[in-house]
């Protein structure tokens, strides 16, 4: 069996969603669809929630009628026949019916994860009509039925595997099976979601517990490009990555990919395929355990990050002083991304203002603390690249004119990260693109 995983776009408009049914007919393998909201949808579900919780009912209830005139619209070019209509009106009845109900009851944040996972819901469905229209045999399978996350609300994989393969096994004479990206159910058996961009989690995810022969993940671009697309003018698909450099992309905001999507395949052998729905010829990328080429394969910007100064004297010939900053930050479940040290001073960086204040409240008696926010981390990710002496020189050049508050250099040798105010970060990336990759 494979994965194919189609983002908003690949199924936005409805003869978008005709290729992908073409595209996913036509494959060997039994295949197993995860499909996101159409284009748009989450971010009007998000803007819907927002106004609900600060009591704008007015407001939401415009945003649900646009959608639903959209959907409408949308449902009209997808199907023709009087039943596949039929069964596309009553899909929306009760969605959007479910959508002016909660007007009607108190907001709380378990309802806000309600709103958001209907575009997900609503997308399969609709799939799922226009496949029955035309006679392609499938079975949806309910996300919400084993997509689970426990109590540190990380997916719960054995529960997922279980689960997912018990469905699988009940439809084995349906060669294509359909299911939502992006929603789950979290220990409290409530809706909930991977966060924004999770389509990308659940296709690997699934890859991983169903032991898929590879997981694709179909866009609107034809793979990794070595350099952000939407910041930097003249880029190029990389056609191959190890599935170290495909993660710390993706975590260090290459967009095309969720931060956590890369480790489920990778723990479990199964190679990621990065494809575009709009050119479905191109090459796109390998994400694989193949070994990896030396040199830099791509940068990548990670936005709304916070630096975290801490200075003390206290710190100079002691031990024990690092610990107890680290402690702060794993009480409050804060990843660290960045850490530089001088033997009196140790800066980091956050990428959430979630405990900001009980942090620094919490590290104020080790030092004076100083913030930065509004930065941008920009890392560089490869083989081997910090044993590449080229690499090094090239980068002195690429950071003329940056003002650069930190540098990470020789944590891992496949990585440089550099942290910059996000003022200045276009104009890195494209200094990079001249200087590492020669283009300008
Ligand atoms: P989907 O809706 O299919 O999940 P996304 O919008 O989440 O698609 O991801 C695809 C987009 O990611 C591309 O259109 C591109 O603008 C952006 N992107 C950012 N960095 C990269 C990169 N290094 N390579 C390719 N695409 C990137
Ligand atoms: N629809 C969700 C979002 O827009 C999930 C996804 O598309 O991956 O974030
Ligand atoms: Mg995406």
């Amino acid at each position: 069996m494979k994965v194919m995983k189609f983002g908003g776009t690949s199924v936005g408009r409805p003869e978008r969603m005709k290729q992908v049914a073409t595209l996913v007919t036509q494959q060997e393998e039994p295949v197993l669809v995860v499909l996101s909201a159409l284009a748009g949808t989450t971010n009007s579900l998000v803007e819907i929630g927002n106004f609900l919780a600060a009591g704008k009912k007015q407001e939401a209830a415009q945003i649900i009628d646009q959608l639903e005139k959209h959907y409408h619209s949308f449902v009209e070019q997808l199907v023709s026949g009087k039943e596949a209509r039929q069964d596309a009106s009553q899909i929306l009845e009760e969605h959007f019916g479910f959508l002016r109900i909660i007007q009607r009851i108190s907001f709380s944040e378990a309802l806000r994860r309600d709103i958001l996972a209907q575009g997900e819901l609503l997308s399969t469905k609709l799939f799922g009509v226009y496949c029955s229209e035309n006679k392609l045999s499938h079975a949806l399978l309910p996300a919400l039925d084993f997509m689970i996350l426990d109590e540190q609300d990380e997916p719960a994989v054995s529960v997922i595997s279980t689960r997912l393969k018990a469905l699988v096994e009940a439809n084995a004479d349906k060669k294509l099976l359909i299911t939502q990206g992006y929603i789950c159910r979290n220990s409290k058996g409530e809706v909930d979601n991977l966060k924004r961009g999770g389509s990308d989690y659940t296709a690997s995810l699934v890859a991983a517990a169903a032991g898929a022969s590879v997981c694709e993940i179909w866009t609107d671009i034809d793979g990794m490009h070595n350099n952000d697309p939407r910041v930097v003018e003249k880029t190029f698909p990389v056609e191959q990555l190890s599935f170290d450099e495909a993660a710390e992309l993706a975590y260090f905001g290459a967009k095309i990919l969720h931060p956590a999507s890369i480790w489920p395949a990778q723990q479990f052998q199964v190679p990621v395929r990065l494809l575009n729905t709009m050119e479905p010829r191109a090459k796109g990328t390998l994400i694989s355990s193949l070994p990896a080429a030396p040199g830099v394969k791509a940068v990548a910007a990670k936005d709304n990050i916070i630096a975290i100064r801490i200075k003390s004297s206290r710190m100079l010939l002691a031990y024990g002083f690092l610990r107890k900053i680290f402690e702060v930050f794993e009480k409050y479940r804060t990843p660290i991304d960045m850490i530089t040290t001088s033997e009196v001073a140790v800066s980091l960086t956050i990428d959430t203002d979630q405990h900001l204040a009980a942090i620094l409240e919490e590290l104020s008696p080790f030092g004076h603390v100083e913030v930065d926010r509004e930065q941008t981390i920009v890392s560089l990710v490869g083989f081997e690249i910090t044993t590449t002496p080229a690499i090094l020189s090239n980068l002195a050049l690429a950071v003329k004119e940056i003002p650069v508050r930190m540098i990470s250099y020789g944590g891992s040798p496949h990585n440089i990260s550099l942290l910059v105010p996000a003022t200045a970060k276009t104009k890195l990336l494209q200094q990079l693109n001249k200087e590492i990759f020669g283009l300008s």
